[in-house]
């Protein structure tokens, strides 16, 4: 795992700058995705930065915010330029040290461009717009004054005389004037002296402040954002016109274009009730660049605006009422008491929590943040995603109050902003987030909990290819703070790691309420058929009716969402596909209509034709969620049915969904995997699976531990209330280890048999991980021919390389490929990959490292494709 490079990794980290004769130089870090550093010379009239501070530096034409390096910097070959400005007192740079340590560890470890892992760890926000506020000085208004009335002569115009105004400066004075930001005010956001068109951008705003406020003409604060709470903001709602089905899809599809953001964003809008109003908000978080991106949208009318009433977060809910805190189980009470030794030793440890689906692990994490508080320390608490468990955030507010920061997607830039200066300064020193907040910048940080670490959201899967859970113990170990990874279904890595002694293992093995774990059924789809519409056999139907004549819940789980599969030509037999990616990716969605591509967002109508042949007869494939919605409520009169997936729950509306259910006001749940995640619904007492098969035959190895752990979870969410749970698998293969250790909720089981059918397989026979390691080339681009031959040369290097390491005596290192990765084409890009393994790091990470001088500043070739690695990769698709 991650965490054990990090000593080598440390020592090459050296002092910040070096003295080179008189000239200070710094290397810094530029929010480009270059896999390159950048070097400056300090001016003399500049404080030296330290690692970790904002700088506003010249890049190319532009001005951009960097951060400085602990790296020493080399001299440019060519011109060596200025710092322009520094952004941060040089006590007090935006990054910590230990935080500017991670961000180089990332930047190693994972082959990633050093300019976006720093974008990790700072908030959009405070790379671009800035929270300070300028006002006129009373030189400033003075000279402005004189400036503007030049007949103005006499003691004023004398003074003027001595304040050259050139013409830009002139402009922002103006502009704080008009804006009322005289002398004595509170000042204008620096943000808003930049928004509008044909005003510089917030760097060389800001440097143009400096230099002001240097002559003493402006007076800038550093000062905190406060939040500015507007009444009202821009909403967005979608129209009807691709429902109509007007005829012109050319013109439709080029407002849309190729931008695959676009076409998610288009999706979002698409999948609200036509009179649901979206604001500008939630849509920022999925979608940082909206504005830019909903313009075509807007022009070709298939979204409209307006401004209207800001809606409150959806996560300011008030707490619950805090309580008593149950007294802990025995098991409970051994788990805590160990973390609680080790924070008490005060050096680093990581531990995995493995304790089955309801049996209290968040009592054990609130107890440990409790002891973390008591010393006045900090803690961070990493959820997969916050959207999906506001209960865990809630109960968390329940205890602690104030002192939780919960960062989500739905928060605006100027809400990061501040949620990032409250955290900074300790007014919270908890915070609960997904994936990023392990880069929350708290202070006297003693504990980071990692819940549902198994958990692929973990893995950021673009952009740094990082897995949170790893940078959680590798930033845990810099800083001797304890790590604790709770799952009911650990992740085989983790699992491995407390055998090797990496992690210790804590157990909680019963549920802390007379609940025992739900019996789980089998039944075979091959002798018990289920209905074409309902997908389900006459036994889950049968305990369906009994569920809800009793009183009692349900949760239907498909993994699959949409009316169908893509339709097929019952004349010549061809599919309907996406125009830009590989089949099978197009889904029917009966509520809109259309065609949709799960890969790329592609959206069409629904062809009444066979694209190919002409057929009329075009026919369905299998059935998604909203088809079993469908059905389901047809064949079961009287029974009121739910659906929660990407399509009817996001925002808001995801929330919506979960409190209905939770106020019994549906009977039946029907979902896809969000359904997995964590949910505590006391009144449901039966879960069924539809098909407990689908994922098993996809080309990954971890697809059965993947299996495994969805069943396990969904299982998990059975019987949680005063009554017992019982839980039915529909499958098509009953014999399978993943669905067989299910049933009898044997993760351990499961584990060793797993990890044993990972040991030497593949060509040549090494080990899978977590026994070994791996790594993922990908090489992506438009054109076949171009692709593949830069996949080629890649690949070539790549079995050079490990020849070489197999030479030198590492003989546990394979490469294979390039290959096609299983899903060819996305979005018009063809996919390719080469895979590296090895039983130890070391080769692997020397390969890694000559390889990353082929790959270009941008991992671009000559030819427009792009090859990146991904270490430790989760997905092999
Ligand atoms: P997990 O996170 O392991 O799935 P939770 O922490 O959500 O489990 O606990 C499941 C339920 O059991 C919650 O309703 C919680 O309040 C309750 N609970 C936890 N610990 C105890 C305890 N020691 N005594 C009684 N109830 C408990
Ligand atoms: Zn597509």
């Amino acid at each position: 795992m991650a965490e054990d490079e990090r000593s080598e990794e440390q020592t090459e980290l050296t002092e910040p700058t070096q003295e080179a004769g008189a000239t200070r130089l710094v290397s810094v870090a530029v929010p480009v995705a270059l896999d390159q550093a950048f070097s400056y010379a300090v001016p003399p009239e500049l404080e030296l930065p330290p690692p970790g501070a904002r700088v506003v530096v010249p890049f190319g034409a532009r001005v951009l915010i960097g951060v400085v390096r602990p790296v020493a910097a080399e001299r440019p070959e060519g011109q060596l330029r200025e710092l322009l400005e520094l952004l941060d007192p040089p006590d007090a740079p935006a990054l910590s040290e230990d935080l500017v340590s991670l961000c180089e560890w990332i930047a190693d470890y994972y082959v990633a461009p050093v300019g976006e892992t720093y974008r990790l760890a700072l908030p959009a926000s405070a790379m671009g717009v800035d929270a300070r506020r300028a006002r006129l000085s009373d030189v400033g208004a003075a000279a402005l004054e004189a400036a503007s009335n030049p007949l103005l002569t006499g003691a004023r115009g004398q003074r003027s005389a001595e304040v050259e105004l050139a013409t830009h400066d002139r402009r922002v004075l103006e502009r704080l004037a008009e804006a009322g930001a005289g002398p004595g005010t509170k000042g204008l956001a620096v943000a808003s002296l930049s928004k509008a068109r044909g005003r510089p951008a917030i760097p060389a705003i800001l440097v143009r402040l400096s230099k002001l406020a240097a002559r003493g003409l402006v007076e800038v604060d550093a000062g905190e954002a406060e939040s500015r709470r507007a009444r009202t903001e821009v909403h967005y709602r979608r129209t009807d016109r691709l429902r109509s089905g007007s005829g012109d899809e050319p013109a439709l599809a080029e407002a849309v274009g190729r931008s695959k953001q676009r076409r998610a964003l288009l999706d979002y809008l698409e999948l609200q009730a036509p009179e649901i109003w979206t604001s500008i908000s939630e849509l920022r978080g999925p979608f940082p660049r909206v504005r830019q991106l909903i313009k075509p949208l807007l022009g070709a009318g298939l979204v409209i605006e307006s401004e209207r009433l800001r809606e409150l977060d959806p996560f300011a809910a008030p707490a619950l009422e805090a309580g008593e805190p149950p007294r802990l189980t025995d098991d409970q009470e051994a788990a805590l008491t160990s973390l609680l030794g080790a924070l008490e030793a005060g050096r680093f440890r990581g531990s995995l929590l493995h304790g089955i689906t309801g049996s209290g692990k968040t009592e054990v994490y609130l107890r440990l943040i409790a002891e973390v508080r008591r010393r006045g320390c900090g803690a961070i608490v990493l959820v997969p995603e916050i959207a999906l468990t506001p209960q865990l955030a809630e109960r968390f507010r329940a205890r602690f109050g104030d002192e939780v920061a919960v960062l989500h997607s739905g928060l605006t830039p100027q809400q990061r902003l501040d949620a990032q200066a409250h955290i900074r300064a300790g007014r919270r020193p908890i915070v609960i987030g997904a994936r990023s907040a392990v880069f929350a910048p708290v202070p006297k940080l003693r504990v980071i909990v990692v819940d549902e670490e198994h958990d692929a959201s973990f893995k950021q899967d673009d952009g740094v290819r990082y897995n949170a859970r790893d940078v959680a113990l590798v930033r845990a170990r810099s800083l001797d703070a304890i790590v604790v990874l709770g799952s009911a279904t650990p992740s085989l890595e983790s699992w491995h790691g407390t055998r090797e002694g990496r992690l210790e293992l804590l157990s909680l093995t019963v549920r802390p309420t007379p609940r025992p774990l739900p019996e789980v059924e089998i039944v075979n789809l091959r002798e018990h058929l289920p209905n074409r519409e309902t997908l389900l056999s006459a036994t889950l139907r049968t305990r369906l009716l009994d569920t809800v004549a009793a009183g009692e819940q349900a949760i239907v789980f498909l993994n699959r969402r949409g009316y169908t599969t893509a339709l097929s030509c019952q004349t010549c037999g061809s599919f309907q596909q996406c125009p830009d990616c590989s089949a099978p990716s197009m889904t029917y969605h009966l509520g809109r209509n259309r065609l949709m591509c799960h890969l790329c967002g592609h959206i069409e109508g629904a062809p009444e034709r066979c694209s190919s042949c002409g057929g009329s007869e075009l026919e369905h494939g299998a059935a998604g969620t909203e088809r079993v919605e469908v059905a389901l409520a047809a064949d079961l009169p009287g029974v009121r049915v739910a659906r929660l997936d990407r399509d009817t729950s996001r925002g808001r509306a995801l929330v919506e969904v979960l409190d209905r259910f939770r106020r019994r006001e549906a009977d039946v749940l029907i979902g896809t995997q969000m359904l997995s995640k964590g949910h505590d619904f006391p009144g449901v007492t039966l879960v069924g699976v539809l098909r407990a098969d689908q994922g098993l035959a996809l080309p990954d190895f971890r697809a059965t531990e993947r299996v495994f752990q969805l069943l396990t979870q969904v299982a998990g969410r059975a019987g949680r209330g005063d009554r017992p749970g019982r839980v039915v698998l529909q499958t098509w293969a009953p014999d399978n280890v993943a669905i067989q250790h299910a049933q009898r909720h044997d993760f351990e089981g499961f584990a060793e048999l797993e990890l044993a059918a990972r040991a030497n397989v593949g060509h040549p026979p090494l080990d899978n991980p977590p026994l070994g390691h791996a790594a993922l080339i990908r090489i992506s681009g438009e054109d076949r021919a171009q692709v593949s031959a830069r996949a080629r040369e890649l690949g070539a290097l790549v079995h050079e390389l490990v020849a070489r390491v197999r030479a030198g005596g590492a003989t546990k290192v394979g490469a294979h490929g390039p290959d096609d990765s299983p899903i060819g084409r996305i979005n018009r890009r063809l996919r390719m990959q080469i895979l590296v393994r090895a039983g130890e790091r070391g080769p692997m990470r020397w390969v890694l490292r000559h390889l990353r001088q082929a790959l270009g500043p941008r991992g671009r070739g000559r030819t427009g494709t792009v090859a990146r690695v991904d270490v430790d990769p989760y997905s092999l698709m």
